[in-house]
């Protein structure tokens, strides 16, 4: 798997994210959270989970916990 290479502005997203960033539709903090769907591959038929990273707050929590 190639290594992605890491931008300034790729720190800089980061950063942001560590201090919290807050959604301006609820006023919550929005969390960067990684969210597991379980999956099956309709080429092989072969269970796999697929990660995804979420921006979670109030407006998607729901959505999210569906
Ligand atoms: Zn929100």
């Amino acid at each position: 798997m190639a290594r992605k290479r890491k931008t300034f502005a790729d720190k800089l997203a980061k950063s942001r994210e560590q201090r919290g960033e807050v959604c301006p539709t609820c006023g919550e903090t929005i969390k960067p959270i990684m969210v597991v769907t379980p999956t099956v591959s309709e080429r092989s038929g072969a269970f796999r989970f697929r990660r995804s990273h979420v921006r979670y707050c109030s407006c998607n929590a729901e959505e999210i916990f569906k």
